[in-house]
């Protein structure tokens, strides 16, 4: 369910029509919508409601699917908390506005710096994915006098049927601790004297499609509580990760009610505070990518449109496999005539190639298209490469539209480099 449909003809996000934000920034651009984000927001949280067994869930948004400030600050303010894997992504939270006992730090390599900056802005929790990490994390605290709030977060292996570069929960990822070791290293914690340890942490993939695999790591972390509770730990919190799938193509994932009632039948009686980090989920279909037709190139057996967005604006074609719908911004009527594309960008590598052998209305140069479920691992993913300049953000919100992440000029790209002194005459 998203805000971008056609009307009078052609494609709008919410009440404004995409050409026209295309004629004030420029192509190729990326637009968001307030009203799905928002929507996707409040129905995983309100998902939780009917299962009122434990307290409310703390919903925090994974600032790595999509990190503008305009998009956090929209989240945060329907009450999101912040899923950071950076000190860059916990300054953008704490820049939203979001206080710090609704940010989860996660990753794998947290420097000291990382962790000074969280323990300063009074984060929920570290989500500690090694021994040495956690030994880091205990000095820091210890320096600074503090207790640092953590989970463990353990690596279940188990098969996340997804894309093997968005799969973390395999004995074989780098992420967590492995399950075999993950009682040792909670006794190791417990023994820590700058450490106080408040839950159990699982995120086992991305793009989820199936329950499944959720059901089969959560039950093992549902046994694996028991486990410590009877170490005597105390385990307050359950932290169960991101992950929920959207609609690129025909796979249709799970909706986020039945996913909630799973977690209530797998984790529901354990009386742990629930936290999630969707990010894909929230995000994804609540952007688009919009790109205009350069040129339609005919090819000894195919037809090219070379697009003016290519590979350093949206990666995950080339990087996962990924599927996006790519749709016409004009409507097609019954009088369009069909033709088969393959949609490439301008830059010099054959893995920019978007998509193949896609059935469109016949495309001609000046003509936009719309690279849909954008909205997450996009923007955040893009690079200058082949120095094209970041492509702008656009908001929009009912009528209105703002820019939020202005397009650099070339001069501002190439001010970024420095000359020395041996090259300067
Ligand atoms: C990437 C990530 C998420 C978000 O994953 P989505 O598939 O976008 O929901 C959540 N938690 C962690 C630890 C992650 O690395």
């Amino acid at each position: 369910m998203h805000h971008f449909e056609y009307h009078n003809g052609e494609l709008h996000a919410e009440d404004v029509p995409l050409s026209k934000i295309a004629a004030e920034v420029g192509t190729p651009f990326y637009c968001y919508s307030t009203a799905t984000l928002v929507r996707h927001y409040n129905v995983f949280a309100g998902a939780f409601d009917n299962h009122a067994a434990q307290d409310k869930p703390l919903v925090c948004f994974s600032a790595k699917a999509n990190g503008n400030q305009a998009v956090l600050t929209t989240l945060a303010r329907e009450g999101a908390g912040i899923d950071v894997v950076s000190g860059g992504e916990l300054a953008r939270a704490l820049a939203a506005g979001v206080p710090g006992e609704r940010i989860v730090f996660s990753g794998v390599g947290k420097t000291r710096e990382e962790m000074r900056a969280a323990l300063e802005a009074g984060i929920y929790q570290f989500n500690v994915e090694s021994e040495p990490e956690l030994e880091a994390l205990n000095d820091v605290a210890g320096s600074m006098n503090v207790k640092a709030p953590i989970t463990i977060r353990v690596n279940p292996d188990v098969d996340a049927q997804t894309h093997e570069k968005i799969a973390t929960g395999k004995a074989e990822n780098k992420f967590g601790i492995s399950w075999g070791w993950a009682r040792d290293v909670y006794a190791r914690a417990g023994a820590m004297d700058n450490i106080q340890i408040v839950g159990v942490d699982v995120h086992i993939g991305s793009q989820l499609t199936s329950l499944d695999p959720f059901a089969a790591a959560f039950r093992r972390v549902a046994e694996l509580v028991q486990t410590l509770r009877d170490d005597g730990h105390t385990i307050d919190r359950l932290d169960l990760g991101g992950g929920l799938g959207i609609p690129y193509d025909e796979l249709t994932p799970p909706h986020p009610d039945d996913y909630a009632h799973m977690v209530a039948q797998v984790v529901g009686n354990l009386g742990c505070q629930l936290i999630f980090e969707p990010g894909r989920m929230i995000a994804g279909n609540a952007g688009i990518l919009v790109s205009d037709v350069i040129y339609v190139k005919q090819g000894e057996n195919r037809r090219f449109a070379i697009l003016d967005a290519a590979m350093n604006d949206l990666i995950r074609p080339s990087l996962y496999d990924a599927h996006h719908g790519i749709i016409p911004v004009k409507a097609p009527d019954s009088s369009s005539t069909y033709e088969t594309y393959d949609l490439v960008g301008p830059v010099c590598e054959t893995g920019d190639t978007f998509a193949k052998n896609r059935e469109l209305p016949v495309l001609q140069s000046g003509d936009l298209v719309a690279f849909l479920s954008a909205g997450a691992y996009g923007a955040v993913m893009s690079s200058t490469y082949n120095a094209r300049p970041l492509i702008p953000e656009v908001l929009v919100n009912g009528d209105q539209y703002a820019v939020i992440r202005p397009r650099p000029r070339i001069e501002d790209l190439i001010g970024l480099d420095r000359i020395p002194d041996w090259l300067k005459d």
